[in-house]
């Protein structure tokens, strides 16, 4: 049996490294007074429709929907903002009249083709600043964007940006966009074709040659903005230099979901080749209220935890957990009396591995050679009798019995032991 197309399994060896990547989010992210959310998994499909919006690709071709055996339309989300979105206006978030600073690491579902950097179930590490129309809110989101990158030794990254203006500045734009397009609709790509109708924004991020063209002499976003959506950005920009934090603007940026308004912004890579984006938001002020909430405009981002883990993967300082001691046991009294000497090990805190093969001696400390740990504490019959543990120091190979009245003193060495093979073997 295999996992579905588009799955992983993440074994205990790479466990460590999204476990490293938990907790530095966790780190960061409270300084700045987020806090975690869980929502579910599953939610109405119509939570999507109505947010991502019906042309785009997610809605289209990319959710995993069903009916269940209430008869109802369920999707696996494809994203988190929606789910947040809903939740703040379900659990009535907005009583508190504070901004809710949250953040979430998940699984997200999207029918894609696989491709590295591109799963079915993959995972997406988020945050949503509720509640503040203050461009300052765009740049704190992208400031911790950022200071999460570094904290995960991940430097060399491109952060664009760009102001997609509200509804109706987009809606003016759509149709000079289009009246533009229209000739030269045979020329288009497949995609851009379709989307010349559907979703016609889109299109300026065509990867398509030809496509890109004959934008080239397209109408610009930025012509169709008012002042005021200008003046949002400029101070966007001004914060980001201030905060010296590098990026480029780049006109052509619209996001695959409908929901975003004013700043949009991406976190590239050349690490990646063809899936090079790391990190994708932006502001959304009226996804709440479309969602029946009151209106709160909000910021936020997602960054995808497979593709991160990619590039800085090999440069976390990771080391792989072993236990410190091994425990062999021979004959039935000693497996009996083994609980003791392990309330011992519990009580001082260091990690063990217990033999559970029922083999000889030898074959148990060929074991504990094997498992990295670096004490084996052996327990027969002649230790049970004389109410003795003998120690064997695996990497030095020597080898001593003591009272067990004196382990835990003895047990003292092995963190200084410890310290320095670890500095050694770094
Ligand atoms: P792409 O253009 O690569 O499909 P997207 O615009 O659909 O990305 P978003 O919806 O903005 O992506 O999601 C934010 C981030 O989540 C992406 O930048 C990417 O790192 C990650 N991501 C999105 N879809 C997948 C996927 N199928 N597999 C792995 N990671 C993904
Ligand atoms: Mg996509």
């Amino acid at each position: 049996m295999q996992a579905l197309r588009g799955t992983k399994d993440i074994l205990p060896d790479e466990i460590i490294f999204w476990q490293y990547l938990y907790n530095k989010a966790t780190e960061v992210l409270s300084l700045s007074n987020y806090s975690e959310i869980r929502t579910p998994i599953l939610e109405s499909t119509s939570l999507f429709q109505r947010s991502i919006g019906d042309g785009t690709d997610i809605v289209n071709k990319e959710m995993y929907s069903f009916i269940d055996q209430g008869s109802r339309n369920i999707t696996l989300r494809p994203e988190g903002t929606a789910s947040i979105a809903r939740s703040f206006i379900s659990n009535k978030l907005y009583q508190s009249n504070q901004t809710q600073r949250l953040w979430y690491l998940g699984p997200m579902f999207r029918y894609e083709r696989p491709q590295a950097g591109r799963q079915r179930q993959f995972h997406q590490l988020g945050i949503e600043c509720i509640g503040s129309p203050n461009p300052m809110a765009d740049a704190e989101v992208i400031r911790l964007a950022h200071n999460i990158l570094k904290a995960l030794n991940c430097h060399t990254y491109k952060l664009e940006l760009n102001c997609i203006g509200d509804l109706e500045e987009r809606n003016n734009y759509k149709a000079k966009l289009i009246e533009y397009l229209l000739p030269y609709k045979q020329d288009l790509d497949n995609d851009s074709q379709k989307r010349l109708t559907i979703n016609p924004l889109r299109i300026l991020d065509s990867k398509d040659q030809k496509t890109q063209t004959i934008l080239m002499n397209a109408p610009r976003l930025t012509e169709s903005l008012t002042t005021a959506s200008i003046e949002h950005f400029n101070l966007v920009c001004e914060y980001l230099k201030n905060l010296n934090i590098p990026f480029n603007i780049n006109d052509q940026l619209v996001r695959g979901l409908d929901y975003y308004n004013h700043t949009a912004f991406e976190i590239k890579t050349d690490l990646l080749g063809s899936q090079d984006t790391i990190c994708g938001g932006g502001r959304y002020d009226k996804l709440i209220k479309q969602l029946g909430g009151t209106d709160t405009p909000a910021v936020g981002w997602a960054i995808g935890i497979e593709r991160l883990m990619l590039i800085v993967k090999n440069t976390l300082p990771i080391n792989q957990q072993k236990p410190l001691i091994y425990l062999a046991t021979h004959g039935m009294e000693a497996q009996k009396k083994i609980w003791e000497i392990i309330l011992i090990l519990e009580k001082e805190q260091l990690t063990f591995e217990l033999d559970l093969n029922n083999s000889s001696l030898q074959k148990q400390l060929k074991r504990a050679n094997k498992s990295g740990a670096i004490l084996c504490l052996i327990l027969g019959n002649n230790e049970i009798e004389k109410q003795t543990i003998t120690l064997k120091w695996l990497y030095q190979g020597l080898q001593e019995t003591i009272q067990v009245a004196n382990l835990s003193k003895e047990l003292k060495k092995i963190h200084i032991l410890n310290h320095n093979l670890t500095i050694h073997s770094n």
